[in-house]
Parts: structure tokens; sequence; C-alpha cells
């Protein structure tokens, strides 16, 4: 029996791709931090008729007709993503992260202002200022980053006076890269001195921030909040923007739809509804406080052993390693490495890294995605034990093919599960 049966026979080629994919996630260990699975039902509603409907405008504010269950889905979506991050306005349309931020920043700037954003090397995002982006092309970016490689805490002192000496529109604060807790509530206060907007992109720890894990930078009175969906929200891929201020509500409506996008995707925005449900299910909250506990315990494996981590260890989700200090190899190296083996991760820059983006001194890995197949500390450990031997002997290829099939054996043992919530019970 084929997975896509129709589309294996009309199609074999696309059906044999997307069957080998399946596969690869299936018989993998997945430790990129911002990857996770999405359930089954959020799936069939990715499938849905949805996508073949325009629904250009808003709920009730549409510019094509045929818009009754479209203008329902659009609103039960937006009911539960209020809910679900206690903010008073949502818009579900943003079709991911990348023009979410962009939108936000068109509703919050005019061209040629400066906005702080944190480093990318020192675990923001491109979409936070990278000179090859095009809100850097339309804003004046200036990065602040963290004191040191050994604490790795946010330099809160230096980020002040750069506010004070620049005068920003927007104060940005979101990481892809960032083992720590956020402050929010500093940078707020920071904000405020200079009268500038507050802005938290918590595409990463969205899912942690929903199941009260880590503080709501809307609580502490942030402007905005962007987000994608499918991270540790583990929703469809896609983009949310929330706020309480009905001023900035309305901008961002319109910063989306006509600003940056058009029609949106409505499958999506249905997929996103799903979603938005699992997670406000208390079984979520216990899935995040595992992912937490799952770095925690590799975080503890690797401290054993001597492996040098940014700032020593981790408070959320994800894990930076140097990996030159720790094994002599590059983050590329040890991503090839563990490729082999089936423990799937990226190489990424480290603050300070001397090396060059492509092939920089760190790997970053994190736990949401096998937290999802149910594992919890006791595999977290093995992992993480896993990981040490490989990255050790890099000469050895007999010993990766005996981790090979350990993860293997591992990974059919915890397999992908299709549902989280049991159906009689959600929404
Ligand atoms: C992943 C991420 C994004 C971008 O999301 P895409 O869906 O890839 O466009 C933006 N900001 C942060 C902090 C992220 O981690």
């Amino acid at each position: 029996m084929h997975t896509y049966p129709l589309l294996h026979k009309q199609d074999p080629r696309v059906a044999e791709i997307l069957e080998g994919e399946r596969k690869r996630q299936e018989e993998g260990l997945e430790l990129i931090p911002s990857e996770n699975y999405a359930s089954r039902a959020v799936r069939e509603a990715l499938a849905s008729e949805l996508t073949n409907k325009y629904a250009e405008g808003y709920p009730g504010r549409r510019y094509y007709g045929g818009q009754t269950y479209t203008d329902a889905i659009e609103e039960l979506a937006i009911e539960r993503a209020k809910a679900l991050f206690g903010a008073r306005y949502a818009n579900v349309q943003p079709l991911s992260g990348a023009p979410a931020n962009l939108a936000a920043y068109m509703a919050l700037l005019t061209p040629g202002d400066t906005v702080l954003g944190m480093d990318l090397s020192h675990g923001g995002h491109l979409t936070h200022g990278h000179p090859l982006t095009l809100p850097a092309k339309i804003y004046r970016f200036l990065s602040y980053g963290v004191a040191d490689t050994q604490t790795a805490a946010i330099d809160y002192d230096a980020l002040r006076s750069l506010a004070l000496r620049e005068r920003p529109k927007l104060i940005l604060a979101g990481f892809s890269a960032y083992p720590k807790r956020v402050q929010w509530k500093r940078i707020k206060e920071i904000a405020d001195e200079v009268g500038a907007y507050t802005m938290a992109d918590v595409a990463h720890i969205a899912g942690l921030i929903t199941a009260g894990v880590e503080e709501n930078p809307l609580a502490v009175g942030f402007d905005v909040l962007t987000t994608t969906t499918h991270k540790t929200l583990r929703g469809p891929r896609g983009g949310l923007i929330l706020t309480n201020r009905e001023d900035l509500a309305r901008a961002i409506d319109k910063a989306v739809f006509p600003g940056v996008q058009g029609g949106p995707h409505m499958q999506v925005i249905a997929a996103k509804a799903v979603a938005f449900s699992e997670a406000l299910h208390p079984s979520f909250r216990s899935y995040a406080q595992q992912i937490v506990a799952n770095a925690a315990a590799m975080a503890e494996v690797f401290a054993r052993e001597g492996v040098v981590m940014v700032g020593g260890g981790t408070e959320n989700h994800l894990l930076l390693i140097d990996s030159v200090a720790s094994f002599g190899l590059s983050g590329r190296e040890a991503q090839d490495l563990l490729d082999e083996v089936g423990i799937t991760l990226n190489k990424n820059a480290i603050p300070f890294d001397p090396r060059k983006p492509m092939d920089p001194s760190g790997i970053r890995l994190g736990t949401p995605a096998m937290t999802t197949r149910g594992m919890r500390e006791g595999e977290a450990r093995r992992i993480a034990e896993w990981i040490v031997q490989v990255l050790r002997s890099p000469q050895d290829a007999e010993l990766r093919e005996q981790i090979r099939e350990e993860v293997c054996a591992l990974c059919r043992a915890f397999p992908i599960p299709e549902q989280f919530v049991p159906p009689e019970e959600a929404a």
C-alpha cells in the first residue's frame, strides 16, 4: 500500500520523492530546533479544498464572493490565536515568519527609520536586518549582541546605551539561536526610556510561551508579537502576528494585505486553527515542559563530557555547541558526520565566531521534534552520548555504522505520532 495511492498512479516520480522524505523523517532523528511534526489533523486541513479559494481581504470585508466558509475558518483561527497568546488582536494571514516580520515592520515604521535587532551571529535572525534582506534596504537596522560566550546573555547595558544614542523607532527582540531566557521586561523598559516600539519575534519559542513555560512578552507590555506556527507551536508552516493595541492591529491588517501579500492561503489558516486547538489542550503544557527537560538532560551529558556549550548549557529548547573547541571539527564537519548516523542538526555561527557563515564553528540542536515522538530524558541522554562518541572519533566509520543502527532502532521504538490530542477532547 502506497502512502499517496492516487498520486502514485498519476505521478509516480513525485510520489516516490514524497515517500522518500516520509521515510527519511520516520527513520532519522530530527534535532534541528526549528523543526517539528504536524499532526495528521493539521495535514488533512492543509490538503483541503480551501486551497482552491481566493479570499483577499478579511472576514466580512472580502473582494470576492463565496466567503461563507473562509470567513468562518479565519474567524475561528483568530479566536483561537487570541486565546492561545492572551492577545486582543491576531492576524493569521502571514504566509510565514519572514512575511510576518516584513508586515510588522511596515505597520510600525516609515522607510529610513532606525531599528535595533540582535546580531545574526549572536542568535538573531536573517529577517532582523541582515544586509541581503529587503527590510535592511528599507530601514536602518543596527545590531546588539551578547556580552561574551561564557554567559552568552544579551548585553542589556550595551543595548541601553545603543538605544539612548541612536533613538530607534523600534527595538526588536527575537532569536533563532539563543539558549537563554529573554528578559522581556528589561527590553521593554529600555524601549520606554527612548520612546521606541517593542516587537518580539518568538518564532522559536512560541510553544514554550503559550504553554506558560516561558514568559509572554505581550504580558509585560510588548507592542507586537510575531511568530511562525511550525516550530515549537507544532502547526503548519506559516506566520502569525498579535497585538493588544487597536491602532496597531489596524495598521498590521493593512500591512499584511494589501501591504505585502495577496490572497491568504486559507487551507493553511484552517490548519493553523487546528494546531491552535491542539496547543490549547492541557497536554501541550506537558509537551512544552518535556521539551525543556530533554534539552537540559542533553546539556547535562555534554557538560559532564567537557563539551563547550555557548552559555554553558540551555534554559530553553536548544543548545549551541562550539564544535571546534569541543571536538576540533568545524560545524559543517560535525553536521556531516552526524548526518551519516541519521542525526540531523545544523551548523551554526557562535557569538564572536572567527569562521565564515557557510562554515562556522558551531552546531545547533534542539528537542521539539524528538519530544513530539515521545522521547524523554533517558533518550535525550543517549542521543547526547552518541553525538559525543561520533564527534570524538571522526575516523571511526565502523562506530558510525553501529550508532546508525542504534539511531534507527530508537526511531522505530518512537514512531512519529499521527495525533496529539484525543479527537473527542479537542477544541
Ligand atoms: C524561523 C524564524 C523566522 C522565519 O520564519 P520563516 O517561516 O522561515 O520565514 C523569523 N524569525 C525567527 C526568530 C525565526 O526563528
